[in-house]
């Protein structure tokens, strides 16, 4: 058996050498994690971030159309673009800053990968984003004149179902839905976007499952 103090590298490992390894292995994993998330294949992100915490519901703030053209995730990627927000794999580059938009329709479109951070909400971009199509602030949309107004019955219900499974594949609970004004002083999504009334559904629909 090595006496106290010498080192054997063998078992040894409390010296400099040993720490050596550690730092240049450690240095090694952020720089080529951070490689390959530049560069794809980007297992090392979406490792870190295969759970979010929750989702942030958010609203366009828009009607269905706007200067004759239909709001959607690809209208929402081009505004986006145009503020800056780029994000890339291997084989697209996203601008939109949502995961999810719900048309009024209730189809629901993809926005930026799940495994990758959201543009939505400053500071809370683990959580996933997805934004209602219309404009629910009584104050910003006094009379209703961008419509919808209100969710409608389609959005809602796509919505509950898309949570569910987010919720399922993701670990959260009802109560890490958020409407972006719980995080920050904004309209967003609005004062008639119902969000007691979604977290009460998810919570019952849950609790039967
Ligand atoms: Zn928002």
């Amino acid at each position: 058996m090595a006496a106290m103090g010498v080192r054997d590298p063998n078992y040894y490992c409390g010296g400099a050498g040993c720490g050596g390894i550690l730092l240049v292995l450690a240095v090694g994993v952020v720089v080529g994690g951070g490689l390959a998330y530049r560069h794809g294949p980007h297992w090392p992100y979406m490792l870190l971030h295969r759970h979010a915490p929750g989702v942030i519901i958010h609203h366009s703030g828009t009607g269905a159309t706007a200067g004759g053209r239909i709001i959607d995730a690809d209208l929402l990627d081009v505004a986006h673009a145009q503020r800056g927000w780029a994000i890339a794999d291997a084989r697209h580059t996203y601008h939109i800053g949502y995961h999810y938009v719900i048309l009024p329709d209730g189809t629901v479109q993809r926005g930026r990968p799940e495994w990758m951070p959201g543009a939505h909400t400053a500071g809370k971009n683990r959580y996933l984003g997805i934004c209602l199509v219309g404009n629910f602030s009584s104050k910003d949309n006094p009379d209703g004149t961008q419509k919808p107004s209100r969710p409608t019955a389609a959005q809602l219900e796509t919505l509950a179902s898309l949570l569910k499974e987010l919720m399922k594949r993701h670990g959260f609970s009802p109560d890490d839905v958020h409407g972006h004004d719980e995080f920050r002083a904004t309209e967003c999504p609005g004062d008639r976007c119902p969000m007691d009334r979604i977290r009460l559904r998810l919570a019952e629909e849950t609790s039967r499952m």
